[in-house]
């Protein structure tokens, strides 16, 4: 057993040479870091923040590392929130920001304090041991992420050949790749999300196992798989992403099933990730919910056509919702939020079928009505029969009140351009009840309710 590496080389960086200016931290993490290297500790920033920093992207936030234990941190900075209840965190806030300060972790050898289990297949099923500044630099996941930036001296520590590694776009494992997937196996899933969202190249060590290993995701925790899925898909490179983990076989054992052909997935699917990217480099919200639409829709489908049923559209595509999310989230669970809005946008799409009426215009009233109708264009991709619907549903949004009103209730004694429907019935003059339709059609339009 080799001995605890509790002091390494590492290899200062100087300001000079790599850039990033004090002034580029965050006013939370440089509070947080004076504050504890005053009271006599180590305290660095660490992780994706100088990563993102070197790279030129903003980092989403800014982690300290510390020797400091816990309680220690609570002296220091009595506003701390201590969270965890193994590996306790501190989190402090400043403002909107909140700094996650975390004690600095090794690998469990030698003399420690806290406990470190290791599960089947090599699995760490807890990672709690205090450890060395450099023992927090190695067990981290890649080289490009164990960074430690002193925003004091602006000198970055680098224990593990990161730098270089960045700055010629290599994302590499820290330590046996194999050894490294098989204590957490969400490694391999964190390899292909920082591949394709910051434009690396995975190291052919780190790559090679990936395929073999990749059912070890099967035993990871649903919800922490449901985590690692957001922050891949809502990460602006959802459509690459997709690809990537098809051909690494690590969506299989997440969604085993779900998609009959991984490899060439419906075209409503391909348009939804990449509809979603496009939304993330506009700046537009995205929501699980939408996508875990598109994801299950053909699962859907194939529930309706197997199970034939004479009960009406809306019955059906409940019943399918319920099935699906219950027959294909064994490995990855889903928050009801986002199967509820999935289902929502399902049982919206029959409804666009009428377009003439309140009901037209309680549908465009419905919270759900522009998620539905972005459905509903998704859908047209292979449905073609679907081109008029998705016509004049994208032309009434677009048209002034009065001509909008005219497509919905049309004009007396003139045909619209919707082909009448069975069983309506024939009448120019209104009656009382359309009247008052009508006028509360009118308020509707007026307040978009
Ligand atoms: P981002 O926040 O932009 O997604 P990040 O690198 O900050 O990227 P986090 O999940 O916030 O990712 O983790 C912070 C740091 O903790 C990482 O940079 C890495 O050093 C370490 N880390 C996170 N997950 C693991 C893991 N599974 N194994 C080893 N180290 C990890
Ligand atoms: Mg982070």
């Amino acid at each position: 057993m080799s001995q605890s590496p509790t002091e390494l080389p590492f290899r200062e960086i100087p300001f000079e040479e790599h850039g990033i200016a004090r002034k580029q931290i965050s006013h939370g993490a440089l509070k947080v870091t004076d504050a504890l290297q005053k009271a006599g500790f180590k305290a660095y920033v660490v992780g994706g923040g100088p990563r993102d920093l070197l790279l030129k992207a903003k980092p989403k936030d800014f982690d300290v590392g510390t020797d400091a234990t816990p309680e220690q941190v609570r002296k220091v900075l009595p506003r701390v929130r201590l969270i965890g209840r193994r590996f306790r965190l501190a989190h402090v806030r400043f403002g909107r920001e909140i700094i996650e300060i975390a004690t600095f972790r090794g690998m469990g050898e030698g003399e420690v304090e806290g406990d470190r289990t290791i599960g089947g297949a090599g699995r760490v099923l807890r990672d709690n041991v205090f450890g060395s500044e450099a023992e927090d630099a190695i067990r981290r996941d890649f080289t490009i992420n164990a960074l430690m930036y002193d925003p004091a001296t602006q000198t970055l520590r680098d224990y593990t050949d990161g730098y270089s590694d960045l700055k010629q776009g290599q994302l590499r494992l820290i330590g046996d790749p194999e050894t490294r997937y098989r204590e957490d196996p969400v490694r391999m899933l964190r390899a292909l999300r920082f591949k394709t969202k910051l434009g690396l190249t995975l190291d052919a060590a780190s790559e090679a196992p990936i395929r073999e290993l990749s059912s070890l995701l099967a035993n990871i925790p649903p919800a922490r798989l449901l985590d690692e899925w957001i922050k891949i898909f809502l990460g602006g490179c959802a459509w690459p992403a997709y690809q990537q983990m098809v051909d690494y076989q690590l969506w299989q054992p997440l969604f085993p099933g779900l998609i009959e052909q991984p490899e060439q997935p419906p075209e409503l699917i391909e348009q939804a990730l990449k509809n979603t990217d496009q939304r993330v480099a506009e700046g537009k919200p995205v929501t699980p919910g939408f996508l875990f639409a598109a994801l299950f829709w053909p699962a859907v489908q194939r529930y309706l056509v197997e199970k034939q049923s004479n009960k009406p559209p809306v019955d059906q595509l409940a019943a399918a919702g319920e099935y699906v999310f219950v027959c294909y989230t064994k490995q990855v669970s889903i928050h009801r939020r986002y199967s509820s809005m999935a289902k929502e946008i399902w049982m919206l799409q029959p409804r666009f079928e009428r377009r003439r009426g309140k009901r037209a215009l309680r549908l465009m009233g419905d919270k759900r009505f522009r998620a539905a109708y972005d459905f509903l264009l998704l859908r047209g991709l292979e449905e073609p029969d679907l081109a008029e619907s998705i016509a004049w549903w994208t032309r009434v949004q677009e048209v002034d009140e009065a001509e909008r009103r005219e497509m919905i209730f049309g004009k007396p004694r003139q045909e619209g351009p919707t082909r009448r429907k069975r069983g309506r019935r024939r009448k120019s003059v209104k009656t009382d009840s359309e009247l008052t339709d009508t006028k509360s059609a009118d308020q509707a339009i007026k307040t978009g309710s």
